[in-house]
């Protein structure tokens, strides 16, 4: 058997160890130190924006802090993408809130506009107006920002951006992860750069980020001995962690052009075949990391189905995946309000998720150029 090439791998640069062992030596090994510090720096500088970074444990915590600092409670119903990772959704439950999914639009597949306005009419009409709408970037492909954006003004709800596979990613210039009142970014082992684990809150003043250390740190206020008055978290990175950040993010700029390349790769692949498109950016407004590559397979066109690729993309030890399975079917969310027209529901229905890692090799891509062009012509 081959060896196996995986969808999307962790890529160390190498310097992450050097960034650990400073750690070690000066025995700052817990929840502060210089490595926090200059990760959090590092990120808000690659940003520009002006934004204050908070550092955590994971993305999944940097949405349920985002959603407890907007004050969600029990009861409240808060708007999210359908067409996404679990994720996106599940913190909001943490609150005790009800998730309301949009589907998506068929260009960024991202949250569509207009089922986004029907939802908040037909929310504040049944007497429920949400508290927040997190918005998705998913694959790295900025969502419609423009739009949303204007739409949750006009009915003054804040919006949360889950920008965890979109660092690097722009929406007409502008940094995914800066548009909304927070953001928020991944370093699972699986995203374009990674700290083993961890996440980020993306503020835009210093008191939001005060707050999320405070809220992130067990919530003890100031006093000698332990006191509490409110409940808090045990969601900060730690000092070590934040090393292997650090030496992630002197190469982030090189994994955001290995991943594009990527998906030139595959649009080269599929050039000149009729029922498969590659998922690409819909104008030059939007510029996506591509962290994952995806196609979407017409059967009736193409005369195979994603199923059939997947297949045959396994009998040579090569990871490919069907996109997100919408939240709106998932047995967990079988409850939830739902608005749109199903195009997440055909994407999932026909979309793969094809090999994207930026440590991808020559001979790595010929080998899943091979498995592709062997299936095309079967
Ligand atoms: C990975 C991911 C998350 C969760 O990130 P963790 O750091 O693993 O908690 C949230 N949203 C989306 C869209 C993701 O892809």
């Amino acid at each position: 058997m081959q060896n196996k090439i995986w969808l999307s791998s962790p890529h160390l640069s190498g310097r992450e160890i050097f960034f650990i062992e400073d750690a070690f030596e000066k025995n700052w090994v817990t929840s502060q130190g210089e490595n926090i510090n200059e990760f959090e720096q590092s990120l808000s500088l690659f940003l520009k924006n002006d934004v204050r970074i908070c550092a955590l444990n994971s993305a999944t915590s940097a949405i349920h802090l985002s959603l407890l600092m907007l004050g969600v409670k029990c009861d409240d119903e808060v708007i999210t993408s359908t067409f996404s990772f679990c994720a996106s959704a599940n913190p909001i439950t943490y609150c005790g809130a009800t998730p309301v999914f949009i589907d998506s639009e068929k260009y960024t597949w991202n949250m569509c506009p207009l089922a986004l306005e029907e939802a908040i009419e037909d929310r504040i009409s049944k007497g429920k107006k949400p508290k927040a709408i997190i918005v998705v970037h998913l694959y790295g492909m900025p969502a419609k920002m423009d739009e949303i954006l204007a739409i949750a003004q006009k009915h003054d709800i804040p919006v949360i951006e889950d920008a965890a596979e979109a660092l690097g990613s722009t929406y007409k210039g502008t940094a995914c992860g800066t548009f909304g009142r927070f953001g928020i970014l991944s370093f699972n082992g699986n995203k374009i750069i990674t700290t083993s684990g961890g996440g980020a809150l993306v503020c835009h003043n210093q008191a939001d980020k005060d707050q999320a250390v405070f809220l992130s740190t067990q919530a003890r206020d100031s006093a000698p001995h332990y006191q509490h008055s409110q409940i808090g978290y045990n969601y900060r990175m730690s000092n070590i962690v934040a090393g292997i950040g650090r030496g992630q993010m002197e190469v982030l700029s090189d994994r955001v052009e290995a991943r594009r390349k990527m998906h030139d790769f595959y649009v080269e692949v599929f050039k000149d075949i009729d029922g498969v498109d590659v998922f690409s950016e819909p104008s030059n407004d939007f510029y996506s990391n591509h962290w994952l590559s995806a196609i979407v397979i017409d059967e009736k066109i193409a005369g195979k189905n994603r199923e059939d690729l997947r297949l045959a993309f396994l009998e040579d030890n090569i990871e490919s995946r069907p996109l997100w399975k919408p939240m709106h079917l998932q047995p967990v969310f079988a409850d939830a309000p739902y608005y749109g027209t199903n195009i997440a529901e055909k994407l999932f229905d026909n979309g793969l998720c094809l090999p994207s890692g930026s440590n991808l090799s020559d001979d790595d891509r010929i080998r899943i150029g091979n498995v592709i062009r062997l299936f095309l012509r079967k």
